[in-house]
């Protein structure tokens, strides 16, 4: 299993990060190993004093599949939620600052936060869906799916040209504005089209 991440899918995101808007997906990967299990305390990691939170929207790879076609992507998953890419900001800098991977910085343990996962139906429109993140109860992202820059089935196209789509992999579709940092004992709760799927507590 692994999880296929997208950088930089949110315009405001992108300029709140002084980046520039990219014109395909940005990829990276994290391991299995990154998996923090849904309700599950992610422990402050010793390596890092600038841990950011970053909502994401969730899919669930259903089927296997490689070079997908766009128009076919949405046989590929079943489900969706919300998941947190944790990211070392000050380690993230560090290696950007190099020209160096950012593994470290992106896929340690715990790394990847998911919910509780949601069948997609014929009625969910992945193009048109409103979440959020919560900290200590304060609303700090707000994102709509239709704000991506590249839209859900055209990153499952794009990476499936890449790598082979497995069952269960999972794939993190970037985050909108809104990013900040975590202290121990944070309450981090995610809400997709105003059901709450997401609860990771800061230890
Ligand atoms: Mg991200």
């Amino acid at each position: 299993m692994k999880i296929i991440c997208v950088g930089r899918n949110y315009a405001d995101h992108a300029k709140e990060l002084k980046n520039d808007l990219p014109t395909e997906p940005v990829l990276f990967m994290k391991p299995k190993t990154a998996v923090l299990l849904p309700g599950k305390p992610l422990y402050y990691p010793e390596f890092t004093d600038d841990l950011h939170y970053e909502c994401e929207l969730v899919i669930r790879i259903s089927k296997n599949g490689k070079h997908i076609q766009e128009k076919f992507a949405s046989k590929y998953y079943d489900a969706i939620t919300l998941g947190i890419d944790f990211t070392a900001r000050d380690k993230q800098r560090e290696q950007q600052k190099k020209g160096l991977p950012w593994e470290i910085a992106k896929a340690f343990d715990g790394s990847a936060a998911v919910g509780t996962f949601i069948p997609v139906t014929e009625t969910t429109d992945l193009n048109q869906l409103l979440f959020r993140l919560d900290k200590n109860g304060e609303t700090v992202q707000q994102g709509n799916t239709s704000d991506m820059i590249f839209s859900v089935d055209k990153i499952i196209a794009f990476a499936s040209c890449y790598f082979t789509f497995n069952i269960g992999d999972l794939l993190f579709t970037g985050t909108p504005a809104g990013v900040g940092p975590v202290a121990v004992n944070d309450k981090l709760e995610g809400y997709l089209a105003g059901e709450k799927l997401l609860h990771v507590d800061i230890r």
